[in-house]
């Protein structure tokens, strides 16, 4: 249906991205803002188009200005990776309506999922398992504190239309919800132009895991089996691993399979993550993620897919290429994500890389745009490399995870490095299974 694809996104995914277009035979065009020229994305890619200055608001976030691009390029489809415009349903609605394939779901399956009472409402219709609450339409003070007295506290509140960790409340007296949700509900207007809120009980040691999914919108889907991501610093993932660790089968394929089912049941098409806490032995739901995540090579990893090849294939209007009895979980997975940002402070650092140096050997594998020489601009996301190792087991993955590092060298930055070679040690996190406040704990010490 395409032959070729323009990559709206930059960095290491974009590259991720074209080398799994080029190696399928499709024309690949990068598109760049200032601060990019020249940049890896670009020097891969078949063809480049500038989109603007370095800020992305004048560049990366510009859908007219993306849309523009494929124009004058004569790109066919658009991958949007992850962040930027991924979940923003009315791009995918501007690229469709351009004539052009997003890669990835429909539109109104992204604003169905942006929507995270919306979505629970689908999910507990679905069975998958959701964390007990109210995400009910009437929200009238009375219903809500009615709904809030039956949820034992401490109980959060939060924005049906938040996302990155913000728009939300934890409240943990029955005297404090009334005003916990006028105030989330003033942030939320103002932050996301909706005063939506939606209850649910805060669990309070849980671990996240998650479960990656594949539907081609044809009545098939799968799944890739779970992830943990629970090592987290104010909610972003540092890093991640496959499969989640110290979980009975049972539990695991029975969630899984929810998944699929809830995939199935609102017709999804695309690569997808459903997200969960997990907390003694049970399930909830939190949100689904309707795009590719930052941490899909370490499924790749233990399932052999290429999640990028088959999110081409279901674009161009394929079946998917494998069935879930031929889905073969082998071995365990761990990723880093490498930050340019202070050790300590965790402040960004942008700059120019003196030295790079990957790692590599069996079981390691490096998604970065970094090289001798290299300025990491001051504007975006501060990942700038992901090291991922693979293992026969845990511990085997561990340990190669433990030499890469060692053997990185990134010079004239700052980066999370230190972090990383302490975290590999830590015994806590060597044993398996710590919740998602571990880290920020072992960091308070
Ligand atoms: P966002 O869309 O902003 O990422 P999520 O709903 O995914 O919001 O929640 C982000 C994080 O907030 C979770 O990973 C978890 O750490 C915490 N969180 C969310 N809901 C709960 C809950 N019910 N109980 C405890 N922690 C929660």
């Amino acid at each position: 249906r395409f032959n070729s694809i323009l990559i709206a996104n930059r960095g290491e995914i974009a590259c991720r991205v074209i080398r799994t277009a080029k190696e399928l035979g499709y024309r690949t065009i990068a598109v760049y803002s200032d601060a990019d020229a020249g940049a890896p994305h670009v020097q891969l890619a078949d063809e480049a188009v500038r989109i603007g200055p370095g800020p992305v608001g004048e560049s990366y976030l510009l859908a007219e200005r993306i849309l523009e691009a494929a124009a004058t390029s004569g790109a066919e489809a658009i991958h949007p990776g992850y962040g930027f415009l991924s979940e923003n349903a009315a791009f995918a609605a501007a690229v469709e309506a351009a004539g052009l394939v997003f890669i990835g779901p429909t539109a109104e399956a992204i604003e169905v999922m942006g929507n995270k009472a919306e979505s629970k409402r689908r999910m507990i219709a679905a069975g998958v398992p959701c964390v007990p609450g109210y995400e009910g339409h009437d929200q009238s003070d009375e219903t809500l504190l009615v709904e809030g007295a039956k949820i034992p506290l401490p109980l959060m509140v939060k924005a049906a239309a938040g996302g990155g960790g913000r728009g939300m409340r934890v409240v943990h007296s029955a005297e404090g919800l009334l005003s916990s949700i006028q105030l989330t509900q003033a942030e939320a207007a103002a932050a996301f132009g909706s005063d939506v809120v939606y209850l649910e009980k805060f669990l309070q040691t849980p671990r996240h895991v998650e479960i990656q999914v594949l539907a081609d919108g044809q009545g098939n889907a799968i799944h890739l089996g779970d992830r943990d991501c629970s090592l987290q610093r104010r909610h972003q993932k540092v890093m991640e691993e496959a499969p989640a660790p110290a979980i009975a089968q049972d539990a695991r394929d029975a969630v899984a399979q929810s998944c699929v089912k809830a995939c199935i049941d609102i017709g999804y098409r695309g690569a997808g993550t459903f997200e969960f806490l997990y907390e003694g032995g049970d399930f909830y739901f939190i949100e689904m993620n309707t795009r590719v995540q930052v941490e899909h090579p370490v499924t790749e990893m233990i399932t052999g897919v290429d999640i990028v090849q088959e999110q081409l294939r279901i674009a161009s209007g394929l079946p998917l290429s494998l069935k879930q009895s031929e889905v073969q979980f082998r071995g365990h997975a761990f990723e880093c994500r490498i930050n340019a940002e202070d050790a300590k402070t965790f402040m960004p650092c942008p700059g120019m890389v003196t030295t790079f140096h990957a790692p590599g050997g069996p079981g390691v594998r490096v998604d970065s745009h970094l090289y001798d020489g290299y300025t990491v601009p001051p504007y975006y996301d501060s990942l700038i490399a992901k090291i991922i190792s693979y293992g026969e087991n845990r511990d085997i993955a561990l340990a190669r995870m433990r030499v890469a590092l060692d053997e990185l060298v990134v010079e004239g930055i700052h980066t999370n490095t230190p972090l990383h070679r302490d975290l590999v040690r830590d015994a806590a996190f060597k044993a398996g299974g710590v919740s998602i406040h571990y880290l920020e704990s072992k960091l308070a010490q």
